[in-house]
């Protein structure tokens, strides 16, 4: 089910639904362009505001290439990462 929230990547508002795997949330965001999604690791680190600049302009440019990026939070080396498109398999 859709909610109002807030955009982890710009913090203006945008809805969002729990992943049905429940690692993460769909956020749509009509200021970043889109659709995209991230994970529960990046998440809760985004809320600690230690996301990178640089992860919402990668976000953002594959969202404007009409893909569906997703955020992950790589534990082993404590970066983020960007998947380009959750839709291919
Ligand atoms: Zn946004």
């Amino acid at each position: 089910m859709q909610e109002e929230s807030v955009c982890p990547l710009c913090h203006h508002g945008a809805a969002r639904d729990t992943l049905k795997s429940l690692n993460g949330y769909c956020y749509t965001c009509r200021d970043c362009g889109g659709m995209f999604e991230i994970g529960t690791g990046a998440y809760r680190r985004a809320e600690l505001g230690e996301l990178h600049p640089q992860i919402s302009g990668s976000v953002r440019q594959l969202i404007a290439q009409g893909k569906v990026p997703r955020i992950e939070f790589d534990a082993t080396n404590g970066s983020f990462q960007v998947l380009p498109d959750v839709r291919k398999p």
